[in-house]
């Protein structure tokens, strides 16, 4: 842990937070931990040097907190925008709606949708942390974590303390196990599926006439198909042409199958050329090597907090989402925005539960909803042909008919199919702290200096 005792910001404790994971969301939230004034260690059990090559998608929502963070520069550098996207059907390559990313509805979102690559992401988070001194332990997997001594314990026997441990150890979470009074729930074998991302050179593709179209750095193409949903871009330098697939899996199981791999096949995963359009087979058969990842379907834990306030989950051990959703990494953000921003503003050690329980109040009910409706939404657009995928095809068409959302119509069908995407991509994790701080700050800062009820932000400079 750092020695450094010097308080930073303007937080008045000091607190020692250990997080279980470098991923995404534990380098997110030991970036705000440190920014809020605390000491934070990371302990990792890979050796850090793990990056994927794989796409994600920053919808305005997440694009805006890492300026806030400020990323800007970086993602000037590594992502880029995002103009329209296509919604065709995976088995004929039928169009089925455009839609471009205009002004008018969108306008006041002040920020993009972007691409970039899972790796750029995790390595602008990285430096941002490492700036920020946050410190790390690589190669030491956590083996055990107890809630009353409030310490971890590393496969070398070792056991570090801390005030507060934090679960961002990933979709299935060893950290959860100690935050759920019932235990946690067995994960849903009848509900997997297979995660298949890989890059396809875009020299490859320029012959072949179809292939060249859909070459537009601006455009995001899904397709819905029977049993899975495929989207595709192009990454930043358009060099490369980036496609993940999250595809229905009841093939056969093998050892560690739930950590991402390289050694798989398409075929070998279960995905069967004959369920895709023609040109989408010629395209896949580009594929060099394909990094995947099998995901047994898990709820949000009930809690995120264990009963004693000293473990917190964030990240996928919190809300346990595929990836592929435009929405599962801006989620993992805003957990780490509302936690640094509510631990900027602790006065002393007996605020630890009450700050957590904001964290749980806010994120809890919220998380969980995105969850479920994302998990419909995936259900919807993988279903199998036939009337379900027929009517899912007209509704989807008839709102992206103007082709453009100045010029949507505000009809309860748009707003069924687009209201909850809209709503979600305006998400402010800082305004939802000060509307709870502002309801129940006065009660947890009374016996404390009111000077302390300055709000404080979390941005980085
Ligand atoms: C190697 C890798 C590649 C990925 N590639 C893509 C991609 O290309 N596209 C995409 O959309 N998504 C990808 N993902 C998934 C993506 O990172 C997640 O969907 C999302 O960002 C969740 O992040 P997270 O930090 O909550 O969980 P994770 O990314 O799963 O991170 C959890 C971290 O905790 C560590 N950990 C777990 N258990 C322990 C333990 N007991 N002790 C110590 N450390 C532990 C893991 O090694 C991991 O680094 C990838 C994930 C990984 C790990």
């Amino acid at each position: 842990m750092p020695t450094d005792t010097k308080s930073r910001d303007n937080s008045k404790v000091q607190l020692k937070f250990i997080v279980a994971g470098a991923g995404i969301s534990g380098l997110a939230v030991a970036a705000t931990l440190r920014k809020a004034g605390h000491d934070v260690l990371v302990v990792e059990k890979s050796n850090g040097k793990i990056r994927s090559k794989g796409g994600i998608q920053s919808p305005p929502n997440m694009t805006k907190l890492l300026h806030k963070w400020g990323l800007g520069p970086n993602l000037k550098e590594r992502a880029h925008k995002c103009d329209r996207f296509f919604f065709s059907n995976g088995g004929t390559g039928d169009l089925i709606g455009c839609m471009n990313m205009g002004e008018g509805f969108l306008g006041d979102l002040s920020a993009d949708f972007l691409f970039l690559q899972h790796r750029d992401l995790y390595n602008m988070l990285y430096q941002l942390a490492v700036k920020e001194g946050v410190e790390f332990r690589f190669n030491s997997t956590i083996v055990d974590a107890d809630n009353v001594a409030v310490s971890v314990t590393l496969d070398s026997e070792e056991v570090l303390y801390a005030d507060v441990i934090i679960g961002a150890d990933g979709f299935d979470s060893l950290l959860r196990q100690v935050v759920t009074d019932s235990g946690d729930e067995p994960p849903d074998v009848t509900d997997t599926h297979v995660i298949a991302t890989f890059l396809i050179p875009v020299h490859l593709m320029e012959d072949d006439e179809d292939l060249r179209m859909l070459l537009n750095a601006r455009n995001w193409h899904i397709w819905l198909g029977n049993g899975y949903v495929m989207n595709a871009n192009m990454l930043v330098g358009e060099k490369d042409f980036t496609v993940t697939i999250i595809h229905h899996y009841d093939g056969p199981r093998y050892p560690g199958d739930l950590n991402w791999t390289e050694e798989r096949t398409l075929e070998s995963l279960g995905i069967h050329m004959k369920n895709f359009d023609p040109i989408l087979q010629r395209l896949l058969k580009l594929a060099t090597s394909v990094s995947s990842r099998i995901y047994v379907r898990r709820p949000v834990p009930e809690d995120f907090v264990c009963a004693n306030s000293r473990v917190v989950l964030v990240g996928e051990s919190a809300h346990p989402m595929l990836p592929a959703s435009n929405h599962g990494v801006a989620l993992i953000l805003e957990d780490a925005q509302t936690l640094g921003l509510l631990f900027s503003r602790i006065r002393n050690r007996d605020q630890i539960p009450q700050l957590l329980t904001a964290y749980e109040e806010i994120r809890h009910p919220y998380t969980a909803e995105v969850w479920l409706y994302d998990h419909e939404q995936r259900r919807g657009m993988k279903a199998p042909l036939g009337p379900e995928q027929q009517m899912r095809d007209a509704i989807l068409s008839q709102t992206m008919a103007s082709g453009h959302w100045d010029h949507m119509d505000d009809s309860p069908v748009f707003r069924q199919v687009w209201g909850n995407e809209l709503r979600l991509w305006t998400y402010d994790p800082t305004d939802k702290v000060e509307d709870w701080w502002g309801q129940y700050g006065s009660f947890i800062m009374r016996r404390h200096d009111r000077s302390s009820m300055e709000v404080t932000d979390i941005s980085f400079s």
